[in-house]
């Protein structure tokens, strides 16, 4: 059981653990492949999985044949008295600090009152970091059906959609390419709404002359996508041209900067210089981009606070921008995997001006 001997040899065995619980959805979906609602208790001998009865037969098909024991709780048997039950006996339980409410933390040590529970900090978010062939595939898959939905929906963006229409259209567009759901909640800015970098899409219809940012992504087998892309109705005007160009030379040299063995804090630096350079330096407020996977906003980030090294598997999105009140905005967004040879992107979708 090879997610289980993982879990003995890099957490269990080195931070002197007997178990570890895990119900962070997505922690629960990577080491048991299983996407039920419960707990996992894992330890170095078995993989427990517990659920109730909406999950029990699909978790038995995901998590049962890589060898988890399935357990079912019920309103009568709860599943923290299960809990307790398999791990009687065990000393050192790691628990995720970072996901259980102080609610959930207080129940299970009333379940497990001989038990010394250890915060685990990071550590299982960590152990997601790398991607393997099989998570990058399924990444590659989720961004491919962003790019056949942004592809499809360039003709309906037009004067008179409003952005909450053209936003059910991506995403209307992305579920018929394959997508299970979204990662976020999509993104259609327009015209002065797209000087706010995570606008929510109002009634507002397009008009001549707007900026439309749309930044949207789906999630594929468990697996999440993420891009942006900026265009303008009409013609654009020689400041739009510029902030626009000026957002695409940084995101190239960010594409170009991207690469193991330097910190997420230096690859930001990159981009954030052109921009600067172009005058625009406080206009880009938010960090470069960000891990994905399971989860739409991983670690480790490309920011100008983030000191932890960039590595070979990694999956970051490069997505500068330059935003200003009164005026409009651009983003430009790709999602790349991190090669030892740079960043190889998975977004498709043309990067040259689009004046539709
Ligand atoms: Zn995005
Ligand atoms: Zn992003």
């Amino acid at each position: 059981m090879q997610i289980t001997d993982r879990i003995k040899n890099e957490i269990l065995t080195p931070n002197d653990l007997d178990a570890i619980i895990v119900s962070d959805p997505y922690n629960f979906r990577y080491l048991s492949g299983s996407d039920a609602e419960g707990a996992l208790l894992i330890t170095k001998e078995k993989a427990h999985l517990y659920t109730d009865s909406r999950y029990t037969i699909a978790a038995k098909a995901s998590a049962g044949a890589s060898g988890f024991l399935i357990h079912e709780f019920t309103s009568k048997n709860p599943m923290k008295k299960m809990v307790a039950d398999d791990a009687a006996g065990l000393h050192n339980i790691g628990y995720e600090d970072l996901f259980l409410t102080v609610n959930e933390f207080g129940k299970f040590k009333e379940a497990l009152p001989n038990a010394e529970l250890i915060p685990l900090d990071t550590t299982l978010n960590d152990l997601r970091m790398v991607k393997t062939p099989e998570e990058t595939a399924l990444l590659e898959q989720a961004e491919r059906i962003g790019d056949l939905a942004f592809e499809s929906i360039i003709p309906l963006i037009k004067p008179g959609i409003t952005e909450l229409s053209l936003a059910a259209e991506i995403e209307y567009a992305m579920k018929r390419n394959g997508a299970e759901g979204f990662s976020f909640e999509t993104i259609v800015a327009s015209g002065l709404n797209s000087a706010c970098p995570h606008h929510r899409p109002t009634e507002r219809p397009l008009e001549k002359g707007d900026f439309v940012t749309m930044d949207f992504g789906c999630i594929y087998r468990g697996y999440c996508s993420d891009m942006t892309r900026t265009v303008v109705l009409g013609k654009a005007n020689d400041k739009q041209k510029e902030v626009y160009e000026t957002v695409r030379r940084a995101q190239e040299a960010g594409l170009s900067a991207l690469k193991p063995g330097l910190t997420g804090k230096q690859i930001d630096e990159v981009p954030r210089n052109i921009i600067k350079e172009a005058g625009y330096g406080e206009y880009f407020g938010h960090g470069l981009g960000h891990s994905v996977g399971l989860y739409i906003h991983e670690d480790p980030r490309l920011s100008p606070s983030e000191e932890r090294v960039i590595k070979e598997g990694y999956i970051e999105t490069v997505e500068p921008g330059i935003y200003i009140e009164g005026f409009g905005g651009v983003r430009i967004e790709d999602m790349c995997v991190v090669t030892k040879d740079g960043a190889r992107s998975l977004t498709h979708s043309p990067k040259e001006l689009m004046e539709l």
